[in-house]
């Protein structure tokens, strides 16, 4: 689950079923159809000819099991032309008004190279590409994925980094999985958080924590009476609230205790703080949505993950080796796959598939863009106007809580002087963390300068100013980096933008993707989003709000998230929506969370049982295991449709302790199985619920609805149904639609700290 967005309040507007504005037809009206779908009405007649049918609805009819149809359309708002949604959303955002977020809490201000803009983020190269799993047709984005990790081995002093997981919280909590599949004794299942991680962090590991069976302690410092139980500890670097505390005594005593010490580090940070590998953490993850990535009111971000190589094979997530090819050239492809959900299913090291590809390679080349002193520089410059920020603050009698900090300030003193300074900000439209006891936090970031910190001083009442930002000093302690970062010639053989521009294009051409061709692939349906789709992603509306600003001033935002979840309620009958999920595995995850706590809500705590068809893709079992259950498989037969004698005899047999079956619909093999109602109503009859895995919505939407034929459950993949671009492998959504009955459990969303 991504902790990514604020928690979807009603929106302030009414919304959901606006009706398009009656006025009279634009040319490009109606033309959407015709220009984004590939057959003509010649290949149309052609196909319905070779059936032996006589129009696309009797092809539909022929196609479906009887009565799987809804009665009815969705009631939906009519369609509008491309140039009128794009002139409605422009309305819609026009209500976000652009406040300067110095909010922190994993979101940063940063600025995109204009030529990684243009050339990466809204090149349909680069975004629509499928994940890499044929190099040969791959080799461009395998490169850039492997310079991410390139950057990351260097920048985290780890010895080997993945391509990329879904966010910062999620990477924790796989990092947390990682310790314990490390730990010879399954019995310690303590783990250590310290408080300086971000709230969001701290809540997506303690869902995943409360599923396993882990204790969660969460103390500053090391628990001594775990010491025997515990399997990890997780320390932030810096921490939430700005300080930077020194790791190594508490790395030493989880490496005393036999626990593994995992960080998470700030990357940016990394350029004037000693790296987590030097410090002898085990396991390093964290965001690198600052790496020129928008913060986009919380996603979708990269965030990374390092390891020490004795725990390679524990490793979540894609890792891209370097190989060498038939004719013995150098090569990229992915490596060690036998670790991923799709070979090794409920044994895998993780349920991530579809993770943040494309913001990895945004990243990477934001790294090439600056090269190694161009990050320095960043960083050292907002690590000074942090210094001068807090000079400030301090000539005027404000305590600044710790001594040592990157780029966030914990700011204490009369609540008089900071509800002042609150107002003063507010009426600049500038946004502060507040912390519940009245505290204040500020973050600064690439996009500080000395006006902005000038500006701020002004909120507190500040007369006399510092000297100028360059004047201050470097990280004054032990923990200064002493080691290069990025010595990898990447990352300085490309300094100017022409070099630059010649590389990214050098790499797209290396790739087949649908900007050249068709790429014929089953569930993940590959789509050339239409451009216009895409054009909102250059929008400072859409790119600018960060989560945790306050709700009211992001409406057009919330009404937007609003609009969506109902409308996909109203697609896939099942009326309650969360997009919280950054992925198809991680909706899996969330659905079969809300199943389970459905089930313990009933005292029906001894349903552990999932039965998931052999044909199911690899992200349904390893994502059951996650949540705790057990996965026992069911028999298909050679067509790909479920064996029912086989589930009757699995449910006759497990019974009581059923939770759930997951069913693929229409399945992997493009079945639409004609018993999906005699299946669903088998399962319910056991007490258990139904999980549709919904990523070939595609096939189903707007013809029928899975809360219609008994399904509880699902998820979408907006990347593939939708249009999400698919980006090399991420970004993805996945939402989940649940029926009434599990709404009130789904998993708990991280609000406002
Ligand atoms: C893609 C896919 C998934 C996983 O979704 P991600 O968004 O990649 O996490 C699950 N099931 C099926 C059938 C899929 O095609």
């Amino acid at each position: 689950m991504t902790p990514a967005f604020a928690p979807p309040a009603k929106p302030t507007q009414p919304s959901a079923t606006t009706p398009a504005p009656k006025s009279t037809p634009l040319a490009d009206d109606l033309s959407f159809l015709s220009r984004h779908l590939g057959p003509n009405k010649a290949t149309e007649k052609e196909m319905l000819q070779t059936l032996g049918l006589s129009s696309l609805e009797e092809l539909v009819q022929a196609t479906l099991p009887k009565g799987l149809a809804s009665a009815h359309p969705p009631r939906l708002p009519p369609a509008r032309s491309e140039t009128r949604a794009l002139a409605d959303l422009e309305k819609i955002l026009a209500a976000n008004p652009p406040w300067r977020s110095l909010i922190g809490l994993g979101y940063h201000g940063t600025i995109t190279p204009p030529v990684l803009r243009r050339a990466i983020l809204e090149d349909p190269g680069w975004y629509t590409s499928y994940t890499p799993y044929q190099p040969e047709i791959s080799q461009g984005r395998l490169e850039a994925l492997l310079n991410y990790q390139t950057m990351v081995l260097e920048l985290t002093g780890m010895e080997i980094a993945n391509a990329s997981l879904l966010d910062e919280g999620t990477a924790a909590a796989e990092a947390a999985s990682l310790a314990y599949a490390a730990m010879a004794d399954k019995n310690r299942k303590t783990l250590w958080l310290t408080p300086g991680l971000h709230p969001s962090s701290t809540s997506v590991i303690s869902t995943r924590a409360a599923a396993l069976g882990w204790r969660v302690v969460v103390s500053d410092s090391f628990p001594e009476k775990e010491t025997s139980n515990l399997f990890a500890g997780i320390l932030a670097y810096p921490e939430s609230d700005g300080r930077v505390a020194d790791p190594r005594p508490s790395i030493e005593q989880l490496k005393k205790s036999g626990a593994l010490s995992i960080m998470i580090a700030d990357p940016l940070s990394l350029f004037l703080l000693t790296p987590p590998g030097e410090l002898g953490a085990d396991v390093a993850v964290g965001s690198t949505q600052r790496f020129g990535v928008p913060i986009g009111f919380g996603g979708p971000h990269a965030a990374y993950f390092a390891t020490r190589l004795a725990y390679q094979r524990l490793l979540p997530g894609r890792l891209i080796g370097v190989s060498k090819d038939t004719a013995g050239r150098t090569a990229y492809r992915l490596s060690l796959q036998t670790r991923e959900q799709h070979i090794r299913r409920d044994r895998a090291t993780s349920n991530i598939c579809t993770a943040q590809a494309l913001l990895a390679a945004l990243a990477s080349m934001y790294a090439i863009h600056h090269g190694p002193k161009g990050l320095y520089q960043i960083a050292l410059r907002i690590h000074q106007h942090t210094q001068r920020l807090a000079a400030g603050l301090k000539v005027i009698g404000l305590t600044i809580a710790h001594p040592t900090f990157f780029d966030t300030l914990h700011i204490q003193g009369p609540p008089a002087a900071l509800k002042t300074a609150r107002l003063k900000a507010a009426q600049a439209q500038t946004n502060f963390r507040d912390f519940p006891n009245g505290d204040l936090g500020i973050t600064l970031d690439e996009r500080t300068d000395e006006a902005e910190v000038d500006r701020l001083l002004s909120f507190f009442g500040a007369t006399k100013l510092p000297p100028p930002s360059s004047e201050f000093p470097p990280i004054p302690t032990p923990l200064a980096r002493k080691s290069p970062a990025l010595r990898h010639p990447i990352f300085t053989s490309h300094a100017n933008e022409n070099e630059l521009l010649r590389y990214i294009r050098r790499l797209a051409a290396k790739d087949l993707t649908p900007a050249q061709s068709m790429v014929p692939l089953g569930s993940c349906t590959m789509k050339l989003n239409a451009a216009s789709e895409l054009t909102p992603l250059g929008w400072s509306t859409i790119s600018e709000p960060h989560p945790y600003a306050p709700a009211d001033q992001n409406p057009g935002y919330l009404r937007i998230i609003h609009d969506l979840e109902t409308w996909l309620g109203e697609i896939t009958g099942l009326p309650h929506v969360s997009l919280q999920p950054n992925a198809g595995s991680q909706g899996e995850y969330a659905g079969l969370l809300s199943i389970r706590a459905w089930h313990y809500s009933r005292g029906d705590t001894q349903r552990d049982v999932c039965l998931i068809p052999v044909s199911a893709h690899g992200t349904n079992p390893a994502s059951a295991v996650l949540v705790g259950f057990r996965v026992i498989p069911v028999a298909c037969d050679s067509q790909g449709n479920v064996d029912l004698s086989d589930l009757d005899a699995k449910l006759k047999e497990h019974g009581p302790r059923v939770a759930a079956a997951m069913v693929t619909y229409p399945s992997t093999h493009g079945v639409f199985e004609t018993a999906i109602r005699d299946l669903c109503a088998k399962v319910h009859q056991a007490g258990g619920q139904v999980y549709m895995d919904g990523a070939n919505l595609n096939a189903l939407v707007g013809i029928c609805r899975p809360g219609e034929f008994g399904v509880d459950a699902c998820h979408l993949n907006l990347h593939k149904t939708f249009c999400i671009p698919h980006g090399g492998g991420g970004p993805g959504v996945g939402p989940i639609a649940v029926a009434s009955h599990l709404a009130p459990f789904f998993p708990p969303i991280p609000t406002k700290p």
